[in-house]
């Protein structure tokens, strides 16, 4: 039995066939560059990488291709066992709280929320046409980035501006990478061998986009990102948490066009706009070859982090687990030690022999007995989407 999922990005598709059951990876791989003049597909199974270059004008002939490879390799989906293919939706809106079988219906209301992620839930939905047209007898499931989200407490999820243009435009705070906050949480408890419902936590999902989420007793009680994946920490190219008042000094002063600003805090800022990189081995670099911009983009990161963890300190009351994960909260040992630092009396204490430690399996960094629990757990949204779609389709 084997889930087939897929992550359909604006010019890039990656797909993975997982065993739900114990979170095996069958195959998996990557269709990029969709819709310039040459594409590529790779395919990783069984050990082995198959590549190949051509132009994909669309989503449908990248997917398509994809497909076409798995069979040359002995991978027929449509008799493969492949009991559903789960698909990762950024923005769910107020309408999807869980993940939800798709049909005609569904796709017209993921079309709908497009307004809330331009950028995120047409290519989601290319990829859902394509895979309903290839695979028309596999149940297909959406899993939305928003649900863990969903039921955040009012107070959290407001945003304090005219309440009818809000309730008209559908502003508030939806949350993204739920799916991860969800999975990672999860994880925690059962890596700690305690219930959920009896641990405060607070996750903070340090990738390319990075969010922090203050989760008690196993439900999401605040999260960093807002109505869009901008809100929030400072990212790989994004800004994160900025005055809105700049995007209007923007638009008066220098005359920019509400995409260029969009352009500018989503592609140019955040760790890149800062110091010209945006991945953090070229960040610690330059900053061991003193580049004072790194420096001060790297400083301003841990800055944003440590202030939202001092803000769900506060939310929580008492936080039993602090956790990182993804690339750079599974990877970036100075990261995790920097955000940290000085917060003895707290209960808050990383162990530098257990933070050097590298490996891919859940570990604490924390010393045994500490009063908070400082893990690092990675993440894994493929494996928690096949779940979803798994337990959905029975
Ligand atoms: P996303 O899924 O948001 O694209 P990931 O969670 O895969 O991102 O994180 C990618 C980022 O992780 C890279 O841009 C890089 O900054 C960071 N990263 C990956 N490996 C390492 C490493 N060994 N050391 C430090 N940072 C790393």
């Amino acid at each position: 039995m084997s889930v087939l999922v897929i992550n359909s990005g604006s010019s890039s598709v990656k797909f993975q066939l997982v065993d739900p059951s114990d979170g095996r990876s069958i195959a998996s791989g990557l269709v990029e560059r969709i819709g310039e003049s040459s594409g590529h597909v790779a395919l990783t199974y069984e050990g082995e990488t198959t590549e190949n270059s051509a132009p994909f004008p669309d989503h449908g002939a990248g997917l398509r291709s994809a497909f076409e490879m798995m069979k040359e390799r002995g991978i027929d989906l449509s008799d493969a066992g492949v009991t559903a293919v789960g698909h990762r939706v950024v923005h769910g809106g107020e309408v999807f709280s869980e993940p939800t079988l798709i049909d005609d219906d569904v796709c017209r209301k993921i079309d709908q929320l497009s307004s809330l992620a331009p950028l995120h839930n047409p290519p989601n939905l290319q990829g859902i046409e394509v895979a309903r047209r290839e695979l028309p007898d596999i149940p297909q499931v959406a899993v939305f980035d928003t649900a863990f989200f969903h039921a955040l407490p009012a107070a959290a999820a407001t945003y304090a501006i005219d309440s009818d243009v809000a309730a008209a435009h559908g502003v508030r705070r939806y949350g993204f990478h739920g799916t991860s906050h969800e999975y990672v949480s999860g994880r925690v408890a059962e890596f700690l061998d305690r219930d959920p419902t009896s641990l405060n936590q607070i996750v903070l999902h340090l990738g390319n986009g990075a969010s922090a989420s203050a989760v008690r007793g196993g439900a999401a009680v605040d999260t960093s990102m807002g109505l869009t994946p901008l809100e929030g920490l400072v990212m790989g190219t994004r800004s994160g948490d900025i005055d809105p008042g700049v995007i209007m000094h923007l638009r008066r002063s220098a005359d920019m066009s509400v995409d260029e600003i969009d352009e500018l805090l989503n592609r140019r800022s955040g760790i890149k706009g800062l110091s010209g990189v945006n991945d953090f081995r070229e960040l610690r670099t330059k900053i061991e070859s003193g580049d004072d911009a790194a420096r001060l983009a790297y400083d301003v990161y841990i800055h944003r982090l440590r202030k939202y963890l001092g803000a769900y300190m506060i939310a929580l009351g008492r936080v039993d687990v602090i956790t990182f994960t993804a690339g750079v909260g599974e990877n970036d040992l100075n990261v995790r030690a920097d955000t940290l630092a000085g917060l003895e009396m707290y209960g808050i204490v990383v162990d530098p022999e257990r933070n050097a430690v590298r490996s891919k399996d859940a570990r604490a960094i924390s010393p045994d007995g500490s009063p908070v629990t400082v893990l690092v757990v990675p993440t894994n949204e493929e494996l928690a989407i096949a779940r979803a779609a798994a337990r959905l389709v029975g």
